[in-house]
């Protein structure tokens, strides 16, 4: 039998030429994938977004293509992340576990949600209903006569972890179609996507903000040293607003009341990246709507520009 990869040429990395479904989850296309040991017969990856899995040897050529690296990087130029290259050091980075955290609050509900709600943006991203279920993947590769008209699938993930290859948002339908993937999806959406290392640390920074939260509980010493919180009681503000957040207002049931509290995000279209996001008023986020901060601020000024009142009012105001 011919080997393909030779064993012994573990800590190479390849790719899979395109998104098929392994086992319940789906094996995304061209993400770099690890090679972990190689009989011969079975090779088993592991890919940079998902869990270990095991190909036969003899399917290898047909399915994957292999990726140069150096000490540093792996090279995926057939992949959307940034600059088609990933650190091998985000490989090993492990997602931080607030098992302890989440024991310790179990009968606050209101901390407990917006620690699982700070948990879950930190480390996922948001859901897609159009996306293909393998199902329905299976279906129509069995059978892809369908209509022009009935869309199938979708190129964004419904939830993924947020290494997923970034899909940019001039990729088409037509683009999609034309995917070797196709109607498997092939990644998250550009605002979704985030390095292990960078998902890590929004954690830490919503952490924080949770609990620095006026009539926020204590958080236990052990805690804060084992996670590296910074928490400074009571100073933690509403960027809209300026008003100092109470925890005491988070309500049951999320955003559900005027004064409830929401993750808002400074400039909306770079989505959950660290230093973007907070724990604000929904009243708040609402109010900025999809603008940034600074096309806000470039909003005022065209108005105060050609209206000497406004003007006026806003450098009282400043003064
Ligand atoms: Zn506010």
């Amino acid at each position: 039998m011919t080997q393909y990869i030779q064993p012994g040429t573990e800590s190479k990395f390849v790719a899979p030429i395109k998104t098929t479904p392994r086992g319940i989850t789906w094996q995304c296309a061209n993400v770099p994938c690890k090679v972990e040991s190689n009989d011969g017969v079975n090779i088993k990856l592991l890919p940079f977004n998902g869990k270990a899995f095991t190909i036969l040897n003899e399917n290898f050529v047909s399915e994957f293509y292999h990726l140069d690296c150096d000490e540093v990087y792996v090279y995926a130029p057939n992949s959307t992340y940034p600059d088609g290259k990933i650190a091998i050091s985000e490989f090993y980075i492990k997602s931080i576990s607030i098992k302890k955290l989440k024991k310790h609050f179990e009968s606050k509900k209101n901390i407990l949600d917006a620690i699982e709600k700070a948990e879950q943006d930190a480390y996922h991203s948001k859901g897609n209903q159009f996306c293909a279920t393998i199902d329905k993947y299976n279906k129509y590769k069995a059978d892809p006569k369908t209509s022009k008209l009935e869309r199938v699938g979708d190129p964004i993930f419904n939830r993924s972890v947020r290494h997923s290859p970034p899909i940019s948002k001039t990729f088409t339908r037509e683009n999609f179609e034309n995917s070797p993937s196709y109607p498997a999806p092939i990644g998250v959406r550009e605002e979704d996507f985030a390095w292990p290392s960078e998902q890590n640390e929004i954690l830490i920074e919503l952490l924080n903000q949770i609990f620095s939260c006026e009539n926020a509980p204590v958080c236990p010493e052990e805690i804060i040293s084992e996670l590296g919180l910074d928490i400074k009681p009571g100073s933690h503000m509403c960027l809209w607003c300026g008003n100092v957040m109470d925890v005491s207002i988070m309500n049951q049931d999320y955003c559900s009341k005027e004064h409830s509290v929401n993750f808002c995000h400074r400039i909306p279209e770079l989505g959950t990246k660290k230093g973007n996001v907070y724990i604000g008023h929904c009243s708040c986020n609402r109010e900025q709507g999809g603008y940034s901060e600074a096309e806000r601020i470039d909003q005022i000024i065209r108005l105060a520009k050609y209206n000497p009142a406004y003007r006026e009012k806003i450098l009282k105001e400043l003064a």
